[in-house]
């Protein structure tokens, strides 16, 4: 078996992200325990409690995210649902406010986990769970979607990271055929009918071709019309940690902004 996939760097051998669900969970999850680093209020959709997850099963070179992500074995403590839930309800309590989301990481990692914590939110005063989503869990299960989705706090947001074969392999690390599983999860998504929509970094020229950008929105179109109008385009944030992998992974880190796309909904609304 390969060395655990840190970051991309020189000599990447792209790995199966199916596989790394199974090998990242074997690390951040323990039955219905998951491992996190932090809960805190953000002001993001309004003010939101956020449970920051370890573990990920792709390997983006522009990821924001704590070294966790790639280290899972040394950084982040274990929670059970219940603590995990107690901590994200604290935070709310302390800040007035009735948002919850896992972020950080993949939140999809840890079924029995994921569930646990959905059932408690769904009984308490939380009005809304946001999960941020990169698919792959939830393009290979089914059956996983369709619990998530049967509680009625919950909404998706699902992140897809490239418009081709060759530029998800290129930007997740991960293997050029894995990259229809992030699509199949958005099929999932409607056939569950899920409250959720998808986003995208296809604002920003510096990560998406003008081609790639088309080809991403063809293929959402095909699957439904209305993915594309609703379509959240973002551009990549210099963080520490993202100027760090993009320097591992032999890119610019030259960030200057100097236009981005208009968004595809913007355009189909005039
Ligand atoms: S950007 Fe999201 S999906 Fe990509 S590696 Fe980071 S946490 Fe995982």
């Amino acid at each position: 078996m390969r060395e655990y996939p840190r970051y991309v760097a020189e000599n990447w051998i792209p790995f199966d992200p199916v596989e790394l669900v199974k090998r990242t969970e074997a690390i951040v999850c323990r039955g219905d325990e998951r491992k996190y680093t932090d809960f805190y209020v953000v002001g993001v959709y309004g003010g939101i409690s956020t449970g920051y997850t370890v573990g990920c099963s792709l390997r983006c070179v522009f990821c924001w995210v704590d070294w966790s992500r790639d280290y899972p074995e040394r950084l982040g403590d274990f929670y059970t649902s219940q603590e995990a839930f107690e901590n994200l309800a604290a935070a709310a309590s302390k800040a007035g406010i009735k948002k919850a989301r896992l972020s950080g990481a993949e939140p999809t990692l840890g079924r029995e986990h994921l569930l646990g914590l959905l059932e408690l939110v769904e009984d308490s005063d939380f009005d809304t769970f946001i999960l941020e989503t990169n698919g792959v869990a939830f393009g290979i299960d089914k059956s996983y979607v369709e619990k998530v989705c049967s509680y009625e706090k919950v909404y998706v947001r699902l992140s897809l990271k490239a418009g081709t074969r060759e530029d998800f392999e290129a930007k997740t690390g991960a293997r050029k055929d894995a990259f229809e599983i992030p699509f199949q999860a958005v099929k999932n998504l409607l056939d569950s009918g899920a409250r959720f929509h998808v986003a995208s970094m296809s604002a920003d020229p510096r990560f998406m071709s003008p081609d790639e950008r088309v080809a991403l929105a063809e293929r959402l179109a095909e699957i439904d019309p209305v993915l594309l109008a609703n379509l959240e385009e973002e551009v990549v944030d210099p963080y520490d940690t993202t100027l760090k992998r993009l320097e591992f992974a032999g890119r610019t880190t030259e960030f200057p902004l100097t236009r981005r796309y208009v968004a595809f909904k913007d355009m189909l609304r005039e």
